[in-house]
């Protein structure tokens, strides 16, 4: 299929199906790769900031704030109440969790160097000389593969003392996680890397004032710096044209569901869900019936919906979100009552329990739908089920009642008939559905 966009290059991926694409020698030679950190070790850290900001590059952790911007926020000279200068730091996002997420594991295992890369030269544009990559708990090859990469940056001299004799000084560090889906939340992952409870901080404080160990720090994706070499190599220009207005470069989108080719696509931003599904090799075992555009907590959306962009802001528009690029496809086998549920199941396992407004109300939503599901459930909690949510959205520290709000509300008002049928025939034996996901 055609992508519609005479600019559009892989910026990420054009190798990642290649022998060896992982080592230092291919990225060398077949990517060029740690060019971009020669050019950029050669300009002014503003220069390089203000390259990212006119890039577009918006954070592809889910939030999709403003790259270079995030930049800027860092404090120039930041002394301690003693008038000592304080270090800065970076901090890789490497905990990928998201249910139906998987295009940073995939930047892992194939092309490590050019987030690396990404980050060397993020830390020059914010004059910090250490960065943390902080790994979910779950990637034990991806951060052995990790390491290996890091081992060889260093030996060839594009980490450690004076970088390509720039007088520039660089380490980087893994951290691993140990598999808590809430220090995928940047404030708790900093937390988690102090060896705290990874529970979130309320913000403001941003990290760019009281980040890791109490230091202004920079939290990015993976993906977010994996797309840094481009921009400075290429240049932004070349970058920001293959958006749209707001919204600079390429999107990973990790295809699930049912699709007869389901993975990690990279692709620009002018697509259709429909296209996308199409690209994905076309629906699998039946019509579609619903969508999740970016991550579990992306609002559902219907078949005759899908013929939305995929940038962040046409989805923003169509009342749901472009996320984590994770885009979950649904046939009409499916039984959206049960599979809301088994999202609300993963919620109530991983809220923190801070917040008592999250760790009851996902708690009781997974209740809910259970019940209904088992054939207790009335129509009184259709709404209820609304009410629940709306104490949790926007109440809590942070965003993670907001995402469990997303599935469950939207399940609710875009296939409320799906609940109503349930709730009158008595459950899942009622509709006559007797192979169903173990709950
Ligand atoms: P957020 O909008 O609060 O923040 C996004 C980023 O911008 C943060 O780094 C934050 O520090 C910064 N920021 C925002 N406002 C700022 C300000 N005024 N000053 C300085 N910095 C500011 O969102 P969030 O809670 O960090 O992330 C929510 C997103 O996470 C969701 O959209 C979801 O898609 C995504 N998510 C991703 C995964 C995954 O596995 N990739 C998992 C769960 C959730």
């Amino acid at each position: 299929m055609m992508y519609n966009n005479e600019h559009f290059e892989p910026v990420i991926t054009p190798n990642v199906d290649k022998p060896n694409c992982e080592t230092i020698e291919f990225y060398i030679q077949h990517e060029n790769g740690y060019k971009a950190l020669e050019k950029a070790l050669k300009m002014k850290p503003a220069e390089v900031v203000d390259e990212v900001k006119k890039s577009n590059l918006r954070g592809r952790g889910g939030a999709g704030f403003p790259t270079g911007m995030k930049w800027s926020f860092m404090p120039a000279n930041p002394v301690d109440a003693n008038g000592n200068p304080k270090p800065k730091y970076l901090v890789c996002n490497a905990d990928e969790g998201e249910p139906g997420t998987f295009k940073d594991r995939l930047i892992f295992t194939k092309t490590p160097h050019r987030m690396i890369e990404g980050m060397i030269i993020a830390g020059h544009a914010i004059s910090s000389n250490k960065g943390f990559i902080y790994i979910r708990g779950e990637w034990f090859k991806e951060a052995r593969l990790m390491q290996k990469a890091i081992d060889d940056a260093y030996a060839k001299g594009f980490l450690g003392k004076n970088i390509l004799g720039s007088g520039f000084n660089y380490d980087l560090v893994i951290y691993k996680g140990a598999g808590a889906y809430i220090c995928g939340e940047e404030t708790a992952l900093l937390n988690s890397l102090e060896g705290k409870r990874g529970e979130p901080r309320l913000k403001p404080p941003f990290p760019a004032q009281v980040g890791a160990y109490g230091m202004p720090s920079c939290v990015n994706n993976v993906e977010t710096f994996a797309a840094v070499p481009y921009i400075i190599e290429k240049g932004w220009e070349k970058y920001a044209k293959m958006g749209t207005e707001r919204s600079g470069g390429t999107r990973m989108i990790g295809v699930s569901g049912h699709v007869n080719k389901p993975g990690v696509y990279e692709l620009p931003m002018n697509l259709s869900i429909n296209d996308i599904i199409e690209i994905a090799g076309g629906m699998k075992g039946g019509k579609l019936k619903a969508v999740i555009p970016g991550g579990a907590s992306a609002p559902m959306l219907r078949a005759d919906e899908c013929n939305v962009l995929t940038d962040y802001d046409s989805l923003a528009k169509a009342g749901t979100m472009a996320g984590s690029g994770g885009l979950i496809v649904m046939n009409d086998t499916v039984n959206i009552v049960e599979a809301t549920y088994t999202l609300l199941k993963f919620y109530e396992h991983e809220s923190c329990g801070q917040c008592s407004q999250c760790r009851e109300g996902s708690h009781w939503l997974a209740r809910m739908f259970k019940r209904i599901l088992d054939g207790g459930g009335t129509q009184d909690d259709l709404d209820y089920i609304a009410k629940i949510c709306g104490n949790m959205a926007g109440q809590t520290i942070c965003a993670f009642a907001d995402a469990v709000t997303g599935p469950a509300l939207s399940s609710v008002r875009k296939f409320r008939e799906e609940f109503e049928e349930m709730v009158m025939k008595g459950g899942l034996k009622g509709i006559g559905r007797t192979e169903s996901v173990s709950h």
